[in-house]
């Protein structure tokens, strides 16, 4: 089940839960199985979905809950506390500091991304205004340095390596002595992976670490590793001190419940994940906007970040005080389609239009699902060519009763498409209203502001 999928088990169990006439045990209960299933078909261990379920329990006794308590509310609230709990390892990882040379490893198995992840690392503190370096420890798999150096090369980052010298363990030294030397504040020494967890891959994995001192080690896992990852992640921490974890291919089909089993198997915190092989797929995770998303509540920060990348500065104002008055009329969405496709080809473009996409609040899995960009687009076309046939009073209304049958005759003919086109445009204007109408009251941030309003939003 990808990550999209469980989301929508979770959300859809908590609706089902709010529907019944009564809130009582049965309810709780049914909600709270429904929730284990979509987690344990997420290949979430186990023995987490257990504890979960039984703290949600202790912490929503329905017995107490006098009457006026929003009992539909509290739960929610626990289902999301607890899910953010798995997820926050109550420690935060090494962070590097700009001028001051840091030394940072990745271990993980061949074919977790490791390599990739080690550039993607670097690209993004380059940008950032660090000064990255990649050395190439992995002397199993023939190949390694030559795909660490076309990476490095392409971001323009230093790097060093050899096809000649095949101890991992002197070409880490070397490496890193030689970057700090250069006054490189950032060392990524990547390491060798092998197919399956062995002694000899931890014990070469020790003996790197020993020579590198580094500050942090990062384990890198593939998300569709599934019921394995616990497992996994847990050998790695025991042989060397990992502090951090990221998680790759988090774009592709897999089931991503592994992350939650990894955080718990390492009790370190995820601080990026991989979602694409293009060297900017890589996105910071933060626990409280990832779970939000998760539970279809939007990634109210990460939207709030990328809305400034996207939609032109002096607009954001506008498009702030439209969102804080929590209407959303037809032609607010006719604008927000208009900036999407102004974007490019979605999934052409590279990720960025993806990710903003899929990161509007609401907007996401459902409009626009991966891997269907191309029809994504030509459904927002078609929607966009329908709306251009209605009046303004149309566009401007969010009185849905207004839009009645002779009405919907007119914009069909008018756009020449069949009238369930034009009612399967106004479910989906009905689904983003619903959404949308979710901010009204909305703090509208000032400058710098953006984090506190996200704080607002996720509580
Ligand atoms: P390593 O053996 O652990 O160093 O793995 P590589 O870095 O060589 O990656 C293995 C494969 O996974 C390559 O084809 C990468 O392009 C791909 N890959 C890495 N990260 C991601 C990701 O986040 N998303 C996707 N779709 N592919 C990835």
């Amino acid at each position: 089940m990808v990550l999209a999928q469980l989301g929508g088990s979770i959300s859809r169990a908590i609706q089902q839960m709010s529907n019944a006439t009564i809130i009582d045990e049965k309810a709780l209960n049914d909600c709270l199985n429904e929730i284990t299933r979509a987690l344990l078909q997420s290949d979430v261990q186990f023995k987490l979905v257990r504890d979960m379920q039984t703290n949600i329990k202790k912490i929503v006794n329905l017995d107490d809950l006098a009457a006026g308590h929003n009992k539909r509310r509290i739960i929610q609230q626990a289902i999301f506390n607890e899910l953010c709990k798995i997820l926050d390892p109550g420690k935060s990882s090494f962070t590097p500091k700009k001028g001051k040379p840091s030394v940072v490893m990745f271990v993980g198995l061949q074919g977790s991304g490791k390599t990739t992840t080690c550039t993607k690392y670097a690209y993004y503190y380059q940008k950032k205004g660090w000064k990255p370096a990649l050395v190439c420890a992995d002397t199993f798999r023939a190949g390694a340095f030559d795909q660490l150096k076309q990476n490095a090369t392409k971001a323009k980052i230093p790097f060093y390596g050899s096809y000649m010298e095949s101890d991992p363990v002197k070409i880490a030294e070397e490496g890193v002595e030689r970057f700090k030397k250069e006054n490189c504040d950032l060392i990524i020494v990547d390491t060798s992976g092998r197919h399956k967890q062995e002694a000899a891959l931890f014990e070469e994995m020790r003996q790197v670490s020993e020579a590198a001192k580094p500050d942090l080690i990062i384990f890198v896992m593939d998300s569709s590793i599934g019921q394995a990852a616990f497992d996994q992640a847990q050998a790695f921490k025991q042989s060397v001190a990992v502090g951090a974890v990221i998680i790759t291919k988090m774009d592709g089909h897999a089931k991503g419940g592994g992350a939650l089993s990894a955080v718990a198997a390492t009790k370190s915190p995820v601080i990026f994940i991989g979602t694409g092989e293009h060297m900017d797929e890589f996105e910071v995770f933060d626990v409280k906007p990832f779970v939000s998303r998760l539970l279809g509540m939007g990634d109210w920060s990460g939207f709030m970040d990328k809305i400034q990348e996207v939609v032109p500065m002096d607009q954001q104002p506008e498009l702030l005080q439209k969102l804080s008055e929590g209407n959303f009329t037809l032609r607010i969405m006719y604008e927000q389609f208009q900036n999407l496709l102004k974007m490019g080809p979605i999934g052409q473009d590279g990720p960025k239009g993806y990710l903003v996409f899929s990161m509007l609040p609401g907007f996401s899995a459902e409009l626009m699902p991966k891997g269907h960009e191309k029809e994504s687009q030509a459904k927002i076309k078609r929607y966009m060519t329908m709306m251009d046939s209605m009046t303004n009073e149309e566009l401007d209304s969010s009185n849905p009763k207004l839009m009645n049958e002779s009405r919907m005759m007119r914009i069909a003919r008018g756009a020449g498409r069949p009238i369930r086109d034009v009612m399967e445009m106004l479910e989906e204007y009905k689904r983003l209203a619903k959404v949308w109408s979710k901010m009204k009251g909305l703090k509208i941030p000032k400058k710098g502001e953006m984090s506190s309003l996200s704080r607002n939003m996720n509580a």
